[in-house]
């Protein structure tokens, strides 16, 4: 072999040596840097970032199908039922203690006294879905349709039938029927073999990614975006900060080890906090659950539905922002219009996806329930992206604990930890 291909050989498995969150780290202050004295012109190495987006994004579906299939189709329907309504209560109720941390945090702080009303001419944001249309949107009219779409509820929907009809084929009375289950088990299994190997060729790629998206945010808006509403930003900050104390709580309860699952969490806390998708973080909390010992048949139903519908990170902002609006409007929130805030926030973040600025659109949905002046969600608009940030790693980490809870109170649903690797 050449010199200048063994060289580039040697600098490629010292890459691959370092440790991945090293790499993170690294990528994420240097992009920072890098964007803060570059500015706005940075924007070309925007399409590095939106590789590592799209990298992700591109996954998402099979990783649902796959997962959920075998994580289906590997308990019995029963035990599949009550691990669901557990999980589904969990992210309810975190949801709404997250809601109330940042509407306390705000009305204690007061991030909006001493600032003005900006003028009228905000952009309107879009409307928020009924949440009766998003309940029948649960059930696809159309399989495919689902998938092109990316319509996670209802591809977990049609996911979870398949899965249950195949758990109902292996644990069947006839012989032919349990082994065509076990065949089709076995390509599922393969299936979620080959999307975890995907997935880590992709981590490798992540620290570019992270790097150039890190640098375009940070070239665009500059330190002044931090500047007039870091009081704002200081309340989700601490919010979310709160709230993952909240979940070291509960883990704690169970008797869980909070070292190793932040330790395996770390990576999807990171990818979520520059991604700002807790969709398109999904793969990599799928791996952070598989490396805390979870098995298929809690993470793979808990984690996709969790990344659809449990945001607890941006029910905790849209509480926050709603009073910080209502103290720059100079209107005070009666205690039954601040529980309808609560009611409202908490069940628009069913409906609302996973994807980068999503949280803007349910902060809409309560300003209006709450009747205070629109042109005010501009204010947070500004800065949205810097609090999406926090709360899409929220997101991902209340989705993670809540996993780890239920796999602890379900027999059999947790095995040994893997070797907690650096990389
Ligand atoms: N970006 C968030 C997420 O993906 C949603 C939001 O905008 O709050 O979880």
């Amino acid at each position: 072999m050449s010199q200048p291909a063994t060289m580039a050989g040697h600098w490629v498995r010292r890459y691959f040596q370092i440790p991945l969150i090293w790499k993170f780290a690294v990528a994420l202050v240097a992009g920072a840097i890098v964007g803060l004295i570059v500015g706005p012109p940075i924007a070309v190495i925007e399409p590095l970032g939106e590789l590592f987006l799209r990298l992700l994004q591109m996954l998402v579906v099979p990783l649902v199908i796959v997962t959920l299939i075998a994580g289906a189709s590997s308990i019995s329907p029963v035990q599949l039922g009550r691990s669901g309504v557990k999980i589904f209560i969990y992210y309810i109720v975190t949801s709404a203690a997250a809601i109330c941390i940042g509407i306390g945090l705000a009305l204690l702080v007061t991030p909006g006294a001493g600032l003005d009303m900006p003028a009228a001419d905000a952009e309107e944001p879009e409307e928020a879905p009924p949440i009766i249309d998003t309940l029948l949107g649960i059930v696809p009219e159309n399989p495919f349709t689902a998938m092109v779409e990316g319509n996670i509820l209802g591809i977990i929907f049609l996911a979870v039938i398949v899965g249950i009809a195949l758990g109902v084929l292996r644990h069947s009375e006839s012989e032919r029927m349990r082994e065509l289950g076990e065949h089709v088990r076995r390509l599922t299994d393969a299936g979620v073999q080959i999307m975890f190997m995907i997935i880590r060729g992709v981590l490798e790629y992540a620290p570019i990614g992270v790097f150039a998206l890190i640098a375009v945010v940070l070239g665009e808006t500059g330190t002044d975006a931090l500047v007039p509403l870091a009081s704002l930003t200081g309340v989700v900050y601490g919010g979310v900060a709160l709230q993952i104390a909240f979940y070291t709580v509960l883990l704690l309860l169970i008797g869980a080890s909070v070292r190793q699952f932040f330790g395996a969490a770390r990576e999807p806390m990171m990818t979520a906090f520059v991604t700002r998708s807790s969709s398109g973080t999904l793969p990599v909390t799928t791996r952070a659950a598989q490396k805390l010992g979870i098995k298929e048949g809690v993470y793979g139903f808990s984690l996709p539905f969790g990344a659809t519908i449990n945001m607890d990170g941006t029910a905790l902002y849209v509480g926050a922002s709603t009073i910080f609006v209502s103290q720059v409007a100079g209107i005070d929130l009666s205690f039954g219009e601040i529980l309808s805030v609560v009611l409202v926030g908490t069940l628009a973040s069913i409906g609302t996806a996973g994807v980068p600025g999503a949280g803007l659109i349910m902060l809409s949905l309560a300003i209006t329930q709450a009747g205070l002046p629109f042109a005010a969600v501009a204010l947070v608009a500004g800065i949205d992206a810097l609090l999406d940030m926090a709360r899409t790693m929220c997101n991902v980490t209340g989705d993670l604990t809540g996993t780890r809870i239920v796999a602890k109170t379900e027999p059999g649903m947790l095995a040994e930890p893997e070797q907690q690797e650096t990389s």
